[in-house]
C-alpha cells in the first residue's frame, strides 16, 4: 500500500498529531491483513459515498477503506551530512510515498522550539527551511554522482539514454543548488521517467499541515502564520492543511455523536485528521472503487489509471488471473436510479472488459474463472 511519511521539527506536534491518527485508527478486526508496526497508522478513509451506498443498499457489514501514514523518526539537523540518525531519517523518507510536513504555526510560551535556535519566536518559513534544505543537499549529494558519470557518456552523444538522463540533471541541478525543491520544476513527460529513476527526495510529492492552536483552529485564514505556509506551499504546487494536533488528541477519543458535536463547537466541519487523510490520499492519485452486495459494501483503494484486472487483483489475485468483464455501474447512477436494477433498465450498467480504464466512484462486480 502507499503510505504518507510524516516530518517536521521536533516539539512542532507530530507525536500529538500521530497519537490522534492511532487512536482514530481503523478497527484491526476488519483488517486482519493491515501493517502491524509500531510507527504506521492506519485510519479508514471518510467517504459520505460509502455512507449513502449502505443506506440504498442496507448491507449486513460495510467496510470503508484504509490509509496508512508513517511516523517518520530520526534526527533532521545535520541528516544530509549522513551522520548515524540523520541518516536513518532520509533513509525513512526515502521509503514513503508522499512526504506530510508538519509545521507550527501555534504561539505557546511552554512549548519550547528547537533548541539551539538563535530566536525562540515561531517561524513557520525558518522551520520549513531547515527541513528543505536537508533534503535538497541529499539529492544534491545522488544528482552530482549521477551527474559525473553521465557528462562524458552524454558528450559523445551516442548513448541517447544518457543524453536524455544528462539533460534531466542540468535541469535539476542548479535548482537545488539554488535551495529550492525539485518539485517546482516542470518536467517533459520523456524527462518524468528519468526522474522517477533518480530516487530523489524534493520530487516526493508533498502537503504542508500547519499545526495552529487550539483557540484559533476554527478561523484559520486569520492566523497569519498559515498565510506564510499557505504562500510557501503555493510556490510547490503543494496544499496546505490546517489542524490543531491538540485538538486532534481530543477528537480521538470520542464516540461518533459526540465527535459531531465537538467539531460544530469548535467551528468545523470536519476533524482533520480525515481532511488530512482525504488531502493525502488524492495527493498519491488514489481514488475508490466500491463493491456492493447485501452481505457486504466495501470501498476499496486503487492507484488511478489501472485497468479492470488490476483493480479485481486488489481484492484476490484469483480474481484478476481469472478475469472475465466487469459489471460496472457509476455511484451517481445508482444515487439517481435509486437500484442496480433500475439502474440496467436505464441501460446504464456496463459490462466492461480487460481494457476499461477504472474511474473513482465506480461500483464493480467482478466475473472470474477459477
Ligand atoms: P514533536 O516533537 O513534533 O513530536 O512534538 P509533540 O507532538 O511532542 O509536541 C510538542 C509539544 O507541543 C507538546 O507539549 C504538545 O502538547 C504541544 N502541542 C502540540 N500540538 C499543539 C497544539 O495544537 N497547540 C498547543 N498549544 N500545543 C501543542
Amino acid at each position: 500500500a502507499l503510505t504518507a511519511g510524516i516530518v517536521g521539527l521536533p516539539n512542532v506536534g507530530k507525536s500529538t498529531l500521530f497519537n490522534a491518527i492511532t487512536q482514530a485508527g481503523a478497527e484491526a478486526a476488519n483488517y486482519p491483513f493491515a501493517t502491524i508496526d509500531p510507527n504506521v497508522g492506519t485510519v479508514e478513509v471518510p467517504d459520505e459515498r460509502l455512507t449513502k451506498i449502505t443506506e440504498l443498499i442496507k448491507p449486513k457489514k460495510t467496510v470503508p477503506t484504509t490509509f496508512e501514514f508513517t511516523d517518520i523518526a530520526g534526527i533532521v539537523k545535520g541528516a544530509s551530512k549522513g551522520e548515524g540518525l540523520g541518516n536513518k531519517f532520509l533513509a525513512n523518507i526515502r521509503e514513503v510515498d508522499a512526504i506530510i510536513h508538519v509545521v507550527r504555526a501555534f504561539d505557546d510560551e511552554n512549548v519550547m522550539r528547537e533548541q539551539g535556535r538563535e530566536s525562540d519566536f515561531v517561524d513557520p518559513l525558518a522551520d520549513i527551511d531547515t527541513i528543505n534544505l536537508e533534503l535538497i543537499l541529499a539529492d544534491l549529494e545522488s544528482v552530482n554522482k549521477r551527474y559525473t558519470r553521465v557528462e562524458k557518456i552524454a558528450r559523445t552523444q551516442k548513448d541517447k539514454d544518457a543524453v536524455l538522463e544528462f539533460k534531466v540533471l542540468e535541469k535539476i541541478k542548479p535548482v537545488l543548488e539554488e535551495g529550492k525543491s525539485a518539485r517546482t520544476i516542470n518536467f517533459e513527460d520523456d524527462e518524468l521517467k528519468v526522474v522517477k529513476s533518480l530516487f530523489l527526495l524534493t520530487t516526493k510529492p508533498v502537503l504542508y499541515v500547519a499545526n495552529v492552536s487550539e483557540d484559533e483552529v476554527g478561523a484559520p485564514d486569520m492566523i497569519d502564520y498559515v498565510k506564510q505556509i499557505r504562500d510557501f506551499a503555493a510556490t510547490e504546487n503543494a496544499d496546505t492543511v490546517v489542524i490543531s494536533a491538540r485538538v486532534e488528541e481530543e477528537i480521538a477519543e470520542l464516540e461518533d455523536d459526540e465527535k459531531a458535536e465537538f467539531l460544530e463547537a469548535i467551528g468545523l466541519c470536519e476533524s482533520g485528521v480525515d481532511k488530512l487523510t482525504q488531502t493525502a490520499y488524492h495527493l498519491l492519485g488514489l481514488g475508490t472503487y466500491f463493491t456492493a452486495g447485501e452481505k457486504e459494501v466495501r470501498a476499496w483503494t486503487f492507484k488511478r489509471g489501472i485497468k479492470a484486472p488490476a483493480a479485481a487483483g486488489i481484492i484476490h489475485s484469483d480474481f484478476e488471473k481469472g478475469f472475465i468483464r466487469a459489471v460496472t455501474m457509476s455511484y451517481d447512477d445508482l444515487i439517481q436510479y435509486g437500484s442496480e436494477k433500475a439502474v440496467k433498465e436505464a441501460g446504464r450498467l456496463r459490462e466492461e472488459g480487460k481494457e476499461y480504464v477504472v474511474q473513482d466512484g465506480d461500483i464493480m462486480e467482478f466475473r472470474f474463472n477459477v
